[in-house]
Order: structure tokens, then C-alpha cells, then sequence
């Protein structure tokens, strides 16, 4: 997979992505990701990328050609699905981690300042949101997205690191998790994880992974109970 990112603050996101499995999943090439400062496509002298609101108002609008010719010189843009970083956009989940994770080549625009002029829009397949608050920029939103796709790419996370009991990967929350000393401060690791008992540690996990879906998040309870329904 190749992703493209376009934003004005490259050293953000650069550095980030060296590390750990994202940083190894790059030098394995299962997944290249290229970051672009769009500033270099200003249209002015002043490299400018942003401009007053037409009818007024606070704060500055990202202008539409910088963002356009820069999509238009990455390579392989026509294909590619291109993301648009707003708050205003769909709610990103798992899910969509999953489905974003099949593409060979996505684009994704991280937005700056006030917002967007509308016109942008139109270059755009879909806009995601990460969550019901505003940030100051698309980077770290960005971030966000490409770090839970591409640890969804096969290949990326070993089988030791699966995701597939990660939470929300069923519509439930994860199990609890326990490792070295058996006892801590009087708390105890609970007994069936330490009994070999793989039968009854599966059904255990399943347990509480739903009590804790319950507890914590009745509406994805709500919708596990659905799905299970049919
Ligand atoms: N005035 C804009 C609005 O109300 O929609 C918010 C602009 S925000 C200060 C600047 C940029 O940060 C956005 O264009 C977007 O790229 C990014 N951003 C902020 N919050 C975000 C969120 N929750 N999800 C995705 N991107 C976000």
C-alpha cells in the first residue's frame, strides 16, 4: 500500500512513523508512506496557502489550487482514494480501519486554520472525522487513521500481535490482560489463566469481554446482541 499525505507540517508526522511496527511495516514494504508539503504548490510569491473568508469572519480559509496541484502531482492520484481530514466528516471506527486497509493507494489531506474552501471538497472521495472535537490540524487526525489501517495490512503485526481479539474488532471491548507477577499488591491473576485450560480460558475472555462491553459501552453491546441475533 502506498499512502500519500498532504499537509504543511511534514516534521509532525515524519519522525512518527519511523518507529515500532509502523517504522518496521515501512522497511518490509508493506506499506510506503510518502508525506508532501503542499505549501510548495502555493500559486503566490509569498507561498501563501490560505486566504480571508469571502462575506467575512474569524480565522483563514486553506485555498483550493495549492491543494489541487498538489494532488494532481502525486503519482497515481486518479486511482487513488482520496481522504479529506475534517471534523465534519464520517466518524472513523474499526471498521472503517478494516475496509481503508484493502485500498492499495489512499491520499488523505490534512486541513489547517480555519477550514476549508468548499471547493476542495469536490477533489475528494470521502471525509473522515476522528472524533466529536476540533483539533488544530488534520496531522495528528491523520496519524490516527494511518496508524490503525496499517497495522490491519496482513503481514504487519505478527501472529503473537494479532488484532483479531483486539477491541472493537467483534463490536466488543477486549478481555482484561494479566502478565508477570502472579500477585501484585494482594491482587491476583485470576486462576483460569493460570490453569493451561485453554477451553476454559476462551470462555472466560468471552465473558469478560462482554460484562466489560456491558459495563462500559451498552451501545455496542447493543449491537453485538444484534449482529449475534441474526
Ligand atoms: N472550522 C472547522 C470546522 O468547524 O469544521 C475546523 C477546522 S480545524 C481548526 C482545522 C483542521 O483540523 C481541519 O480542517 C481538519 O483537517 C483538522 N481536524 C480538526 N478536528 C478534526 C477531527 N475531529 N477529525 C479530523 N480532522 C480534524
Amino acid at each position: 500500500m502506498t499512502i500519500d499525505v498532504l499537509t504543511l507540517f511534514p516534521d509532525m508526522i515524519e519522525p512518527v512513523f519511523k518507529h515500532s511496527i509502523i517504522g518496521r511495516a515501512q522497511e518490509k514494504g508493506s506499506v510506503t508512506i510518502n508525506v508532501h508539503d503542499f505549501r510548495e504548490f502555493s500559486v503566490d510569491k509569498h507561498k501563501s496557502v490560505d486566504d480571508t473568508p469571502y462575506g467575512g469572519g474569524a480565522g483563514m480559509v486553506l485555498r483550493v489550487e495549492p491543494v489541487v496541484r498538489a494532488l494532481r502531482a502525486l503519482e497515481g492520484h486518479e486511482q487513488a482514494l482520496k481522504i479529506l481530514m475534517t471534523p465534519q466528516g464520517i466518524p472513523y471506527t474499526q471498521s472503517r480501519a478494516q475496509t481503508l486497509s484493502k485500498n492499495d493507494h489512499l491520499i488523505i489531506l490534512c486541513g489547517h486554520y480555519e477550514g476549508y474552501d468548499e471547493r476542495i471538497r469536490d477533489y475528494f472521495d470521502v471525509e473522515i472525522s476522528i472524533g466529536d472535537y476540533v483539533l488544530t490540524g488534520g496531522e495528528i487526525a491523520a496519524m490516527a487513521v494511518i496508524d490503525s489501517l496499517v497495522r490491519l495490512i496482513p503481514g504487519v503485526l505478527s501472529n503473537a500481535q494479532s488484532h483479531e481479539d483486539d477491541s472493537f474488532s467483534m463490536s466488543l471491548l477486549e478481555y482484561p490482560q494479566y502478565t508477570k507477577p502472579r500477585i501484585f499488591e494482594g491482587k491476583s491473576v485470576p486462576e483460569v489463566l493460570l490453569s493451561g485450560h485453554h477451553e476454559n480460558i476462551n470462555i472466560w475472555r468471552k465473558e469478560e469481554a462482554l460484562k466489560r462491553t456491558q459495563k462500559r459501552r451498552p451501545d455496542l453491546y447493543e449491537k453485538y446482541l444484534k449482529k449475534s441475533e441474526n
